[in-house]
């Protein structure tokens, strides 16, 4: 017999849960409680109406996500939410989210599993968001056009595609840095700068950073949102199975960007 505590316990020590700062509105940890022991486990990027379809149709209890059910602080449960809500209780399935944890894990996070997936060997820290540096980076010697296609091609393994800044097809990437999901942003650019990057990998950002990219002498790929975001669960979903022998899917949902 396998409780959610267990579980959520367990994934709450890897995932050093307290002690890594997130957002004010992120809720990091069990967002919702079931009543039966935990079957089956189904992980997935996000908490919609689609994952926790799929993850019924799995015949799993336990959801584990990377962007939970709980954004922008208190609010009213109807609409969307009272709809996720009714399901997921209606189910009796659990909800475990881990954001920011997820993303800096040195084994189990998103952008260290990434970096790993395009053939690229971590040697630092990147991407400093809250206090921790959530991001990795480090060194190769590779045509950036060849860092763009591998990155494509993962993208396109999760219903999406990478698009990158202008840069001469000629050009080496040397020092590269990796921040998953909405990656591209004012601080991420102005820490690529000053570390002396040349290439930064994320998932999405705004117009202006491809704007600004070259100007500052940065390649910028961006390999979407969903995309760069699908290993951290996917990794949790081995660990769970791994420590509590539970069967455990994960629940593809990709959102196009
Ligand atoms: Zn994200």
């Amino acid at each position: 017999m396998t409780t959610l505590r267990a579980i959520a316990d367990r994934l709450d020590e890897v995932l050093r849960t307290r002690e890594i700062p997130d957002y004010p509105t992120a809720v990091n940890g069990i967002q919702l409680e079931n009543r039966s022991e935990i079957r089956s486990v189904a992980v997935a990027v996000d908490c919609s109406q689609k994952t926790i379809e799929g993850t019924v149709a799995a015949g799993a209890n336990l959801l584990i996500v990377h962007h939970g059910l709980l954004w922008g602080g208190v609010q009213p449960i109807r609409g969307a939410l009272y709809e996720r809500l009714y399901r997921l209780l209606a189910n009796d399935v659990a909800v475990y989210s881990s954001h920011l944890p997820l993303d800096a894990h040195p084994e189990l996070g998103n952008n260290v599993l990434l970096a790993a997936k395009l053939g690229l060997v971590p040697n630092g820290g990147f991407a400093r968001a809250q206090g921790t540096e959530i991001g990795v980076r480090g060194e190769c010697a590779l045509l950036t056009a060849e860092i763009v296609a591998r990155a494509d091609a993962f993208a396109k393994r999760h219903g999406g595609h990478a698009l990158a800044t202008d840069f001469d097809p000629s050009r080496t990437t040397r020092r590269w840095g990796i921040c998953s999901g909405g990656g591209a942003s004012a601080e991420t650019l102005r820490e690529a700068v000053t570390l002396g990057l040349d290439t930064l990998i994320v998932g999405e950002g705004p117009h202006w950073t491809a704007v600004d990219a070259p100007e500052l002498g940065l390649a910028i790929i961006y390999a979407g949102h969903y995309a760069t975001e699908t290993l951290g669960v996917q990794a949790l979903g081995q660990l769970v199975e791994r420590e509590f022998g539970l069967p455990w899917r994960f629940i593809e949902a990709p959102t196009g960007l």
